[in-house]
């Protein structure tokens, strides 16, 4: 391989040191880099030799270098934060941070350093210089944290959806990033850098949290139940940050890419015979109930397609509903007599039958179309297939975006719709037609599927994707000097879920039977991931204390097996 690249080649460091390079390059693991560097001959080198190491972990190679160096040698700690196969077309705008921890003063050596660094910044990359401390204090809040959620999510052997939502996109992308490293990098990186042990309590304590916080709202609503009025509700609001100290589809990661550019091909043939549709129909008139942040969010853009919008909530949105041009309702009788041809259900998960209950539907036409976009469907369809009279159609859906995904348009993203109960009339059924090209017309990708479906991919996808966003929430992320494009990525996913209400993640909780199971699933890869980290630990400690060194008392079973009960992997079938 060294003769392809043009490289001379030494199996013996001595014929090696012989030639008297200027500058010793340390690409080693971090295990072996200390045996490496004393099996050097150390005294056939130049005096002005420079010395640099690439590790992940810089307060362990510093000081290693400093300990098994002379100090005529010249030291540089560099951490070039990219990925080989991600980088093989170059390096423009990678991360490339580094010390300079010992340079003589001599010109000749400081030129030396500056030319080697220069190499890296004439490739493009971006050169950050900060001390060996402040990095390993970054990267454990950086990539540590993003390792140990790809590590985890990578055992829950996640898979593709036909309703992806981007934040599920970009969670399937880390799981593949994070494949690629072994568990040993993973490992060491957990030993050798200080910090990382800080950040997995930080993330394990969050996670508690989050738990915690929504055990205790189900307590309270099954005592709410058990005991009606008698005890208070608690109120809905969030817990503090944490203190600073299925198989639900088919398609692989990289099967989705291509079926995603192929969808919106289609969706923009699908566009234009709309479009004729549209100018053939008089607008409609909707009426929204519930004009929370979703309900305004859609809003917006019915309102720009030309339809007449009405609006009805518990809070008083006069004021927002003007500037947007929606009529506005503080009272459910006066919207009703508008007759809109459309009520869209925007309230929240956990109000949704409450409202509906003192809902005038009496005062409405017959014929009427009953929509709601919940992000959970089997529950507003039993509700509404309970409640509404027979006359009433019913459609639901769910817009897999939000106000954060969907802020650039919704071309590409998916909307699920179940036509519930829709008359066999031909104006109940083009009703329902031109409700649904609304976002048709924007290039949604239009996915019809029952709600029962919806439940299970979405447990699988979504629920798990607003529950790494909230635990990433408590961890309290910060941005960094040094980010690589996966934390962003994270750092993205939690501004994404934060926008959400607490009340909108408890609802996906509580209403979709399949919540639960993925959550004791997250539970136990996690706990999976710990008991690995500190199995290791314990066994390098017997290895250290114990004669009986092979025979480690710690079982190492790979975690893959006690999450997934079908797992095929080599341990088990050994
Ligand atoms: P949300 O917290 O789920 O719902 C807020 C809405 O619910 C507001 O209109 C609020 O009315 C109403 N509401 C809450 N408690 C109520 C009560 N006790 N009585 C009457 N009304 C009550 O936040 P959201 O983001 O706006 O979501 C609305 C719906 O859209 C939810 O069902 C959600 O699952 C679904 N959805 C949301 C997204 C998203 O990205 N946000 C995406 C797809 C679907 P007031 O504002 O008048 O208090």
């Amino acid at each position: 391989m060294a003769q392809d690249l043009g490289i001379s080649y030494f199996s013996n460091p001595h014929d090696l040191c012989e030639q008297n390079p200027q500058v010793i390059l340390l690409c080693t693991s971090i295990i072996s880099t200390e045996p490496i560097l004393k099996s050097l001959p150390l005294q056939c080198l130049g005096r002005d030799t420079l010395f640099v190491d690439m590790l992940p972990v810089k307060e362990f190679s510093k000081a290693l270098l400093l300990k098994l160096l002379p100090s005529y040698f010249d030291i540089v700690c560099t951490h070039p934060i990219f990925r080989v196969e991600r980088s093989k077309h170059g390096w423009n705008g990678v991360l490339f941070v580094y010390e300079k921890v010992r340079i003589s003063s001599d010109g000749l050596r400081i030129s030396l350093c500056d030319n080697f660094l220069n190499m890296f910044k004439k490739e493009g990359c971006r050169m950050v210089e900060i001390s060996c401390a402040e990095h390993d204090k970054y990267v454990a809040g950086s990539q540590f944290i993003t390792q140990t959620i790809g590590k985890v999510l990578g055992m829950l052997t996640l898979e593709s959806t036909p309703i992806n939502t981007k934040g599920y996109e970009t969670l399937l992308d880390l799981v593949e990033n994070a494949a690629g490293d072994s568990f040993d990098l993973y490992y060491e990186f957990f030993m050798y850098n200080k910090n990382a042990l800080e950040m997995l309590e930080r993330l394990d304590f969050a996670f508690d949290s989050l738990k915690r916080q929504l055990f205790g709202y189900l307590h309270d609503a099954v005592r709410k139940q058990l005991f009606g009025n008698a005890e208070k509700a608690r109120t809905l609001h969030e817990d503090n940050k944490v203190p600073n100290p299925s198989h639900n589809g088919a398609a692989s990661v990289s099967s989705l890419k291509a079926m995603r550019s192929h969808k919106i091909a289609q969706v923009l043939d699908h566009k234009a015979q709309i479009l004729d549709r549209v100018d053939d129909n008089p607008r409609l008139k909707i009426a929204i109930v519930g004009f929370g942040n979703f309900g305004q969010f859609l809003a917006k853009t019915i309102i720009h397609q030309g339809h007449v919008v009405l609006a009805y909530s518990r809070s008083d949105y006069q004021d927002v509903a003007q500037k947007m041009g929606v009529i506005c309702f503080s009272d459910a009788e006066d919207l009703c007599e508008q007759h809109p041809e459309v009520i869209l259900f925007c309230t929240s998960i956990l109000s949704t039958e409450k409202v509906l209950r003192s809902f005038p539907v009496q005062r409405l036409m017959r014929n009427t179309l009953f929509v709601d976009v919940l992000s959970v469907k089997e529950f507003p369809r039993n509700l509404f297939l309970q409640k509404l009279p027979l006359d009433f159609d019913i459609l639901c859906t769910h817009p897999m975006f939000g106000p954060e995904s969907g802020k650039n348009g919704w071309n590409g993203l998916p909307l699920v719709y179940d036509k519930v109960r829709v008359g066999s009339d031909e104006s109940r059924v083009s009703l329902c037609e031109r409700f649904l090209d609304i976002f048709a017309l924007e290039g949604c990708r239009m996915v019809e599927m029952s709600c029962a479906e919806h439940d299970r991919h979405a447990a699988g996808s979504q629920f798990i994707t607003h529950t790494i966003g909230r635990v990433l929430e408590k961890v309290g992320l910060e941005s960094t000097p040094i980010p690589t494009n996966d934390y962003t990525t994270l750092l993205n996913l939690v501004k994404n879920t934060v926008g959400d209400s607490f009340d909108l993640y408890y609802g996906l909780f509580i209403y979709n039977v399949n919540a639960m199971d993925q959550l004791k699933r997250l539970d136990l890869a996690f706990e999976s991931l710990k008991e690995q980290l500190f199995g290791r630990l314990y066994g390098v400690f017997h290895e250290q204390h114990f004669e009986n060194a092979n025979e480690s008392p710690v079982k190492q079973e790979n975690p893959c097996c006690q999450i997934v009960p079908d797992c095929s992997c080599i341990d088990k079938m050994n």
